[in-house]
């Protein structure tokens, strides 16, 4: 059974992971999956890979969760999608999600909400927004998953399912095909139960894409790669490894929401590490309190924009079509036209109408929040400032790490002080229970969730979690690794050493 197997495995590295189930789980239990090629899935032939809906594939359909595309067919595959297929990897199906990516227990869907394959029977949350993706590795149904990661959403799910997800810094992987939830912050994630894989998966991935105009070029390519090679690491034993690399305690990285049960494992991971020779350093990264209003102002902010172009029109042709039908009818038969038949007189009261149809509600609080601070009036006070967080959190992490951000440096400088990583627990608590209806409690509870997660996404940083051990709670948590913008060979270099 590749679950229990799995769970063995995991057990090996912390000590503390140990099945709670026995038997293996399958989709209909988990509902990971929004569509399979059965074919494919049971072919004893090239590794299983799933990819999040939120990426147009040419196989299948891509709805994004949301209602507003639920019969959209794009027709081509995004370049991650053929980069895959002609390694060999077969592409099983398409994942369940939040609606459009926005969400972290993947409860926003038109498809309803992913179960936890930790233990199905509890009917806890995989996480999101790509909790389809985690919960089919998490469950042996694929080798690997792809999601994407604008705020935590590679990184969650991979939390609280027990497994690696992986979040390159941002302009490494290609977006041509991914829809766009918020550009500057989007980035094209990976998941596995171990390094190994995800590093695969990752090699195959991180190409220049000339159709992606924020692909990173070819030089700064090279220049992480040449950085990577001189720094010789890359064959090092797990101890002369760790004995050349600083850690990273950021003090800021426990909040009041965080459940304390949790810091067991993270204890855990600190004294292995030191164990293996690593030197862990106390560090302050005091923008990070700001960081999640900051997340949450740009983000909804570019959402309204990137939503604007749906009008319900061009892929959810059915809906509109019958409402306007049914008014035809209803005058035919000479019955007074009710209210809501009269009511779209122009396109515009009917791409209001398909909006308010095809959109879900956190969808809708997202542009409207996104409007607003985009407004004359706001824009000032919550845009720009949100956008000067945004730079201050930047330089937080550029003044800790020993590595300079190769965006931006020419020169390959790695200093004497600094740190390589910064380690953190990827959540405040384990996998949150889902409610009977499968609907959150509150819009804040799920925004805290990714407290921790969002000032990589702001900074463009790559970070990875990795499984940890357990919550008091018996189930599993997840320790975050960050590095410095295009450290993402040695970061999983350490994902590796660690798992
Ligand atoms: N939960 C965050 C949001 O809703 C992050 C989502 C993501 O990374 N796609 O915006």
């Amino acid at each position: 059974n590749v679950r229990l197997l799995e769970k063995a495995k995991t057990a090996r590295f912390f000590g503390t992971l140990t099945s709670s189930r026995h038997g293996s789980v399958n989709n209909s239990e988990i509902n990971a999956f929004v569509s399979v090629n059965d074919n494919l899935a049971n072919s004893a032939r090239g590794r299983r890979v799933a990819i999040k809906d939120n990426i147009c594939t040419k196989d299948f359909l891509t709805t994004c969760s949301s209602s507003i595309l639920r019969t959209f067919d794009p027709g081509y595959d995004a370049t991650l999608a053929s980069l895959l297929k002609s390694r060999g990897w077969n592409i099983i199906g398409k994942t369940n999600c939040d609606e459009f990516g926005m969400g972290s227990l993947n409860v926003y869907s038109s498809h309803g909400p992913v179960i936890n394959p930790w233990n199905p029977s509890e009917r806890r949350s995989a996480g999101g927004s790509s909790g389809g993706s985690a919960a089919a590795v998490a469950a042996g149904l694929c080798e690997a998953a792809i999601g994407t990661d604008t705020g935590g959403s590679t990184r969650l799910p991979a939390a609280y399912c027990g497994i690696i997800g992986f979040k390159p810094s941002h302009g490494l992987i290609s977006r041509w095909g991914v829809v766009s939830y918020a550009d500057s912050l989007d980035c094209v994630g990976i998941f596995g139960k171990d390094a190994e894989i995800v590093s695969e998966v990752f090699e195959v991935l991180n190409v220049h894409d000339p159709q992606d105009p924020t692909s990173a070029n070819s030089q700064v390519r090279e220049r992480m790669q040449s950085q990577f090679v001189a720094s010789k690491v890359s064959n090092m034993s797990e101890k002369s490894f760790w004995s050349t690399v600083r850690v990273g305690i950021p003090l800021e990285y426990f909040p009041h929401e965080l459940d304390p049960s949790l810091l067991k494992s993270y204890k855990n991971v600190l004294r292995l590490l030191l164990q293996r020779g690593a030197q862990l350093v106390p560090i302050s990264l005091p923008n990070t309190k700001y960081a999640l209003s900051a997340y949450y102002a740009l983000s909804s902010a570019e959402a309204s924009s990137n939503m604007a172009r749906y009008n319900g029109k061009l892929h959810g042709k059915l809906y509109p079509l019958l409402r306007y039908q049914i008014r035809i009818l209803r005058v035919a038969v000479g019955e007074p036209a009710s209210e809501s038949s009269t009511r779209h007189r122009t396109p515009i009261d009917q791409y209001a109408a398909n909006r308010t149809a095809g959109f879900g509600p956190e969808v809708q609080r997202r542009v409207l929040l996104g409007t607003y601070t985009l407004t004359a009036d706001a824009f000032d006070n919550y845009f720009l400032q949100a956008m000067r967080v945004r730079s201050l959190v930047q330089q937080d992490f550029s003044s800790v790490f020993k590595m300079a951000d190769l965006r931006e440096s020419s020169e390959d400088n790695i200093g004497d002080s600094g740190v390589d990583f910064i380690l953190h627990l990827s959540a405040i608590r384990s996998a949150p229970q889902l409610s009977e209806t499968g609907q959150p409690g509150s819009e804040i509870d799920s925004y805290v969730q990714d407290v921790m997660t969002v000032p990589a996404s702001l900074a463009g940083l790559p970070a990875a979690s990795i499984p940890s051990g357990l919550a008091d709670d018996d189930w599993p948590v997840g320790v975050s690794i960050v590095g410095q913008w295009g450290s993402d060979h040695l970061l999983l270099k350490a994902c590796k050493e660690l798992t």
